[in-house]
């Protein structure tokens, strides 16, 4: 009977305390930003008679870096937690297409306020695969939200799935701005960016410490202009 005991590190006391300052800290940061967005957009509302005039796109600007902030905020304080060991593993027998479709469920309105189609294509039936739900949402939510995000208004995001071996592969593809191959293993660094971009740069560590964290793998094929897919695979129930 395999152990399936939650894989939590032991922390000294000490780490434990510093990591909480730092989820306070990030916590109390992201109240104030709330803030500082609300009024914001309620001061962009105001200005919408004269949406080119330079109050309204410095508003606008603020607005952009606030939300980026924001962004970046909340993936700091998961990679906090994943690299100070701060998390629990708990991989059960998971269906994954209910998984899926919740989750493009859960993107649908950013999709299609980018007027972005949104496509799942699955086989009648898939194999079980060994998983913990929270992270494989947080795996395709990542990998979703940069699909949309790295796609311009109109533009087609696909997700499929497909047992190959003794694996599950799944599949997020996009029609998308593409990335050169030079840049394919740098994106999975922390911090790295292809353009220097408005986000985190964290997405796509905390997406591979994830799918590692499952026993799987994560790859690509990507070029400029020609769109982006993203693969990665999860273990099958009976295979460990
Ligand atoms: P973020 O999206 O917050 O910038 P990520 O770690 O998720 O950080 O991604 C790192 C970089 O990889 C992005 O800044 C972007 O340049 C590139 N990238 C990720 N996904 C895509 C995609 N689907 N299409 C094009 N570029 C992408």
């Amino acid at each position: 009977m395999e152990n399936l005991e939650p894989k939590t590190n032991q922390i000294p006391e000490r780490d434990e305390r510093k990591i909480s300052f730092g989820d306070a800290t990030v916590h109390e940061l992201k109240t104030l930003l709330t803030a500082i967005i609300v009024s914001a957009e309620l001061l962009a509302e105001e200005l919408t008679s004269n949406e080119h005039s330079l109050a309204a796109r410095l508003t606008q600007n603020i607005i952009r870096n606030a939300r980026s902030l924001d962004e970046k905020l909340a993936h700091f304080s998961e990679m906090t937690e994943l690299l100070a060991g701060d998390f629990s593993f708990r991989p059960e027998p998971l269906e994954v297409a209910p998984v899926i479709r919740g989750v493009v469920a859960q993107l649908y309105p950013i999709a299609r306020s980018k007027k972005q189609s949104l496509v799942v294509e699955l086989p009648p039936s898939l194999p079980t695969v060994k998983a913990q739900r929270q992270y494989l949402e947080q795996i395709l939510l990542n990998l979703l939200t940069n699909a949309s995000k790295f796609t311009p208004e109109g533009g087609k995001i696909t997700v499929r799935a497909a047992k190959e071996n003794e694996s599950l592969v799944i599949e997020v593809t996009d029609n998308g701005i593409g990335i050169p191959a030079d840049k394919h293993r740098l994106i999975f660094e922390p911090y790295y960016q292809v353009n220097g971009g408005k986000g985190s740069g964290l997405g796509l560590a905390i997406t591979k410490f994830l799918v590692e964290l499952h026993g799987g793998k994560i790859w690509l094929k990507s070029a400029p202009g020609q769109g982006s897919s993203f693969f990665f695979s999860l273990p099958l129930v009976n295979h460990s």
